[in-house]
């Protein structure tokens, strides 16, 4: 299906997914692009790659589909160093975790976005980094969000659907607003939340101690902490407006937690943690063996 595959950041999510596509036998060759040799060269001995370069313009030249898997704030730069490169016919997507930042540059490179452009985003991951962490099954009944423009061409949307539901996602389509407003709520907020949570505790004084008598809890609200600050700087700056708005939300549904605390009102209390318990109960039995990140 796929000639020549390109892919633009071999880290977790770039070398993940050109394992499941080798493993899936969609692609005749798999390159590579990066800033660090010794990483790429790394992801050759690992198989994830076939061969590599670090200049992005000569990686994607005679790709016919190319995958940028780079943080959000280098797509830019990204998209400016492959524009006069691709071939003509060369299907673009992305794995950004935000879509708005990344259609905005590529109208900004290409001045309006190409029809073979397809913005994506896989809705899976790990707070690990880096091509050693990549592993084949990443996608495998995980969803994978398409966020077609108008223009874009249906033989580009089908070629990149093709890509995911070989790995062993599920896709499914959305407009970029629409995905941007819904990961800010369920992905981003949790995320922004988990680093503060931690930062707080790990400036007070008895920090050390709260650390040695945290319990499992603790382990599994923080886990997302440990994730890549840089990727999750961009992720907040470019998806600043759709974050903002559900993180007011919160700060308002927390001070109302606040004032009934103050209170001693237990009737408050009470009903918003039942309210949330059978919210996630619900969830978790909806999710039909689907696969939480
Ligand atoms: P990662 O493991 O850190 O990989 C990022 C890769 O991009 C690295 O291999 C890095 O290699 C390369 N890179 C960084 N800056 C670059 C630049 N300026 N030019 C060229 N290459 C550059 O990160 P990741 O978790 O795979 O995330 C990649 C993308 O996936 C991000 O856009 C993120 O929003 C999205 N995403 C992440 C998750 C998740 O849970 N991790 C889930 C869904 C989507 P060099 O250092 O060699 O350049």
């Amino acid at each position: 299906m796929i000639d020549r595959l390109c892919i633009i950041g071999v880290g977790l999510i770039g070398g993940s997914l050109a394992r499941a596509a080798k493993r899936a036998g969609i692609c005749r060759e798999v390159v590579g692009a990066g800033r660090n040799e010794a990483q790429l060269r790394k992801a050759v001995e690992l198989g994830v790659i076939d061969r590599y370069s670090t200049r992005i313009a000569e990686a994607v030249a005679g790709a016919d589909m190319v995958v940028l898997a780079v943080p959000l704030g280098a797509m830019e730069s990204a998209l400016r160093q492959m524009a006069a490169h691709l071939r003509p016919d060369a299907v673009v997507t992305d794995v950004g975790s935000a879509k708005g930042s990344v259609v905005a540059a590529v109208r900004a490179v290409f001045g309006a976005v190409p029809g073979n452009f397809v913005p994506g985003h896989p809705i899976a991951g790990t707070e690990k980094s880096g091509v050693e962490a990549s592993f084949a099954e990443l996608f495998e009944d995980r969803l994978v969000i398409l966020t077609p423009l108008p223009q874009s061409s249906s033989d580009a949307l089908a070629r990149v659907r093709g890509l995911w539901e070989a790995t062993g996602a599920e896709v499914v389509e959305m407009d970029v607003e629409h995905h941007d407003e819904v990961l800010a709520a369920t992905s981003h907020l949790p995320h922004l939340l988990a680093f503060t949570l931690v930062d707080t505790l790990a400036r007070m004084d008895e920090s050390e101690e709260i650390f040695r008598y945290s319990a499992g809890g603790f382990r599994d609200f923080t886990r997302i902490a440990s994730s890549d600050p840089v990727m999750w700087r961009d992720i907040c700056l470019a998806n600043r407006e759709a974050i903002l708005h559900v993180l007011q939300r919160f700060v308002n549904e927390l001070g109302g937690l606040t004032d009934a605390m103050r209170a001693g009102d237990a009737e408050h209390v009470l009903a918003l943690f039942a309210r949330a318990k059978a919210a996630r109960d619900r969830y978790v039995n909806n999710s039909n063996g689907k696969r939480s990140s």
